[in-house]
């Protein structure tokens, strides 16, 4: 499928461009119906969050704030090893010290989050601990790893 969207995208003919456009009109149209409304409008986003903002305990621009950094920095430090492990890229000190940079990054938005959870960073690292320690025992299995008990996040 994917290949035939291709050939459709490099024929210069109008009837296949045609096609093209027309696949992605209806495809468009399918992403916006699935859509939350707070994704689509802004007055809708502005209550959603002033809504997690007065009614619970986070701090929705801080949430937000570590949320996308959390994904941002992450995929920095993963585009680093992807590329040592796929492009070649030189899997010396240099690269080493970047990763650290990416992964100090990490640590800030982290952090962040936790506190716009109002959560204690050392107890967060205990919890996974604790939860990690109740799937695995002593050693990782593959089983443990699949089959999760219920709750088991
Ligand atoms: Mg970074």
């Amino acid at each position: 499928m994917l290949f035939k969207c291709y050939c459709y995208i490099i024929d210069k003919r109008g009837n296949a461009m045609n096609d093209t456009k027309k696949i992605f009109e209806t495809y468009c149209d399918f992403v916006t119906k699935v859509t939350s409304e707070p994704s689509l409008d802004i007055d809708s986003l502005k209550k959603s969050i002033e809504k997690i903002q007065n009614g619970s305990e986070i701090d929705a621009p801080r949430i937000l704030t570590a949320a996308l950094g959390l994904s941002s920095e992450s995929g920095e430090f993963t585009e680093i090893v992807k590329k040592i492990f796929l492009q070649g890229k030189p899997a010396d000190k240099e690269n080493v010290f970047h990763m650290k940079r990416e992964l100090g990054d990490i640590m800030w938005y982290w952090v962040t989050a936790c506190m716009a959870l109002k959560l204690d960073p050392t107890e967060v690292i205990l919890e996974n601990q604790k939860k990690l320690e109740a799937r695995y025992g002593e050693k990782f299995t593959v089983n443990q790893s699949e089959v999760r008990a219920k709750g088991d996040l």
